[in-house]
């Protein structure tokens, strides 16, 4: 067929909902009119096969395969461990979202949740259940410790804004990272050292083959009793048959979990009844349609001014 614009067209593919596809592809094509976006499934297989950039939301390995001449894509999702799994052969550059509107709302799910723990809400909405009229011990946040793992563009987001809110903020990534009022570790001992001294420990690691049930037995034995876990990265970060057992026994007293080895949660997960656990259905980060569109739109552009392809993902480390 052919595209305005004289240029191959830019595909939109993914396997969300049709109906969200074509709002990125209308928001698209509106921001850059000198470019033509198009959803996967008004391509043939001729168009398919010139395209060399593709916006993708979770697209599947068949999908993929019909684009041979892709040079790079950009992801709408910040995490892309689902497309580096889709893509064993796949020679082209990714470029995951990097949106600082979805760090802001990141860290706004990050203190929700943590003031959720720390002000003891889950064991004032049972005492509720049971009509007890009873206050438990008052600490205050600079009393307690955060230990946040990765201190990506989420995890430092969020870790400035617990600690503007008077919480001690300790983080850990690969790299040592010199952030004004967090402490930051790295390596094995700097795991441990986080493990151990903090009160609530959040999860903003990407889901690579290192981090993979980081949070199994063994570190989840190294916390503190009585610590709490926020999952708000991917669900296989932690370990799912040894977090039960450390909730029973109290030695983690509760787990807000907002993503799950598979989602949607099964319905016949014990985790939905169980009361130590607040399920949340992936929502701590939703991207942001247009804010998302608009930093696509700069990496495009950037590309076609100069043939730069923004930072992209190193398929190695797996983020
Ligand atoms: P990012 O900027 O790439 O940050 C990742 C952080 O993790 C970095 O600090 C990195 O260390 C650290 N890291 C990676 N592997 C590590 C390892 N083996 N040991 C120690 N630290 C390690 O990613 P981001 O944009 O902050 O996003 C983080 C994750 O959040 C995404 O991958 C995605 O899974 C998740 N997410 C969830 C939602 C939701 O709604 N639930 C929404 C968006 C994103 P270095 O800095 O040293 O490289």
């Amino acid at each position: 067929m052919n595209w305005p614009n004289a240029k191959p067209p830019i595909a939109v593919i993914g396997s969300i909902k049709q109906s969200e596809l074509n709002a990125y592809v209308s928001l698209l094509n509106q921001g850059l009119p000198n470019e033509t976006f198009v959803s996967e499934s008004n391509l043939n297989d001729a168009d398919k096969a010139n395209c060399e950039i593709a916006i993708v939301a979770n697209p599947s390995a068949e999908q993929l395969s019909k684009f041979p001449s892709l040079i790079w894509v950009h992801s709408l999702w910040a995490g892309v461990e689902n497309l580096l799994s889709q893509c064993t052969n796949c020679s082209f550059k990714i470029v995951r979202l990097v949106d600082p509107s979805l760090s802001k709302v990141m860290s706004e799910a990050v203190l929700t949740w943590t003031l959720y723990l720390h002000r003891n809400i889950p064991a004032y909405a049972k005492q509720q259940t049971q009509r007890v009229w009873s206050s438990l011990p008052y600490c205050p946040p600079e009393d307690k410790t955060i230990g946040i793992l990765g201190i990506g563009k989420l995890g430092k987001a969020s870790a400035l804004r617990l600690s503007e809110n008077g919480f001690k903020v300790i983080g850990w990534s690969r790299h040592k990272k010199t952030i004004s009022g967090i402490h930051c570790y790295r390596g094995q001992v700097g795991l441990d050292f986080v493990l151990k001294n903090t009160d609530i420990l959040i999860s903003l690691l990407p889901l690579t083959r290192s981090t993979h049930h980081l949070l199994g037995r063994k570190n989840l034995a190294k916390m503190h009793k009585n610590s709490a876990i926020i999952n708000f990265s991917r669900g296989p970060i932690i370990d799912s048959k040894a977090l039960p057992s450390e909730l029973d026994s109290g030695h983690i007293s509760h787990a807000v979990l907002d993503v799950f080895d598979e989602e949607p949660l099964a319905q016949t997960s014990p985790l939905w009844n169980h009361e130590q656990v607040t399920v949340l259905p992936h929502i701590s980060a939703p991207t942001l349609a247009k804010s998302a569109c608009r930093i696509v739109i700069n990496n495009i552009k950037l590309y076609r001014k100069n043939g730069t392809i923004a930072p992209h993902v190193e398929t190695n480390r797996g983020y």
